[in-house]
């Protein structure tokens, strides 16, 4: 990966271990030919860099997806509250003008297109194919399911489907995200690669 980009994204706010970082990245440069790259779950855009920076070396794009008001875990009183990321106007979480920045010190403004909404509703009304999906947004189960029913079908055919923090220790993390990667494995997504929490997964042609 690109230096300068690569010393952004392990500079930028967010929760991006740099080895899942780095395979995540590769995952996009290899899915890039199927379409372009969508996340969801942008939150500062840390894992937007890495993908971003695939983005680029394979001129597409990556769309992020979020609300930017936080997942239930990043709210006050939770495990990954962030006090900074508090709008003072509102009092809720606001990480929009966080991601501005993040993209704008990278330099990639050209290649990530934010998307700010409903995971699931964005995904309603999307119809593009997208070359690779990158699940990492709410952690519930619900949430987490309802983000792979909504967008997997738009992975192009030989497209790639990639989670985040799936732990199959209940000891090491949530569960949710495991409890989605079996559901993708019997729906016949076939697993390429782990990488700590990152799994990554082949769409049938
Ligand atoms: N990928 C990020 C971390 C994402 S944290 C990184 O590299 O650091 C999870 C994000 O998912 C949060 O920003 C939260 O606002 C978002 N999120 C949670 N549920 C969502 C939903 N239903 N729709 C849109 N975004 C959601
Ligand atoms: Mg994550």
């Amino acid at each position: 990966m690109d230096a300068e980009l690569l010393k952004h994204a392990r500079d930028a706010i967010g929760f991006m271990p740099d080895d899942e970082g780095l395979a995540l990245h590769q995952a996009g440069l290899d899915a890039a030919t199927a379409g372009p790259l969508l996340e969801v779950g942008t939150y500062c855009g840390k894992s937007a860099i890495y993908l971003g920076a695939a983005a680029r070396a394979r001129n597409t794009v990556l769309y992020t997806v979020d609300h930017h008001r936080g997942s239930e875990e990043n709210q006050a009183g939770w495990e990954h509250h962030d006090e900074r990321l508090v709008d003072p106007r509102s009092g809720r979480i606001d990480t929009l003008p966080f991601f501005r920045h993040t993209i704008e010190d990278a330099g990639i403004e050209d290649v990530v297109i934010a998307v700010v909404g409903q995971s699931a509703l964005v995904a309603a009304h999307w119809a593009t194919p997208v070359g690779l999906l990158f699940i990492d947004g709410g952690h519930a189960l619900d949430v987490a399911m309802a983000d792979y029913e909504s967008w997997s079908p738009r992975v192009a055919p030989g497209g790639a489907l990639v989670f985040h923090d799936v732990f199959e220790d209940p000891a090491d993390g949530g569960q949710a995200p495991y409890e989605v990667w079996k559901r993708a494995v019997t729906d016949g997504f076939e697993p390429v690669s782990t990488t700590g929490s990152l799994r990554v997964l082949r769409a049938r042609r």
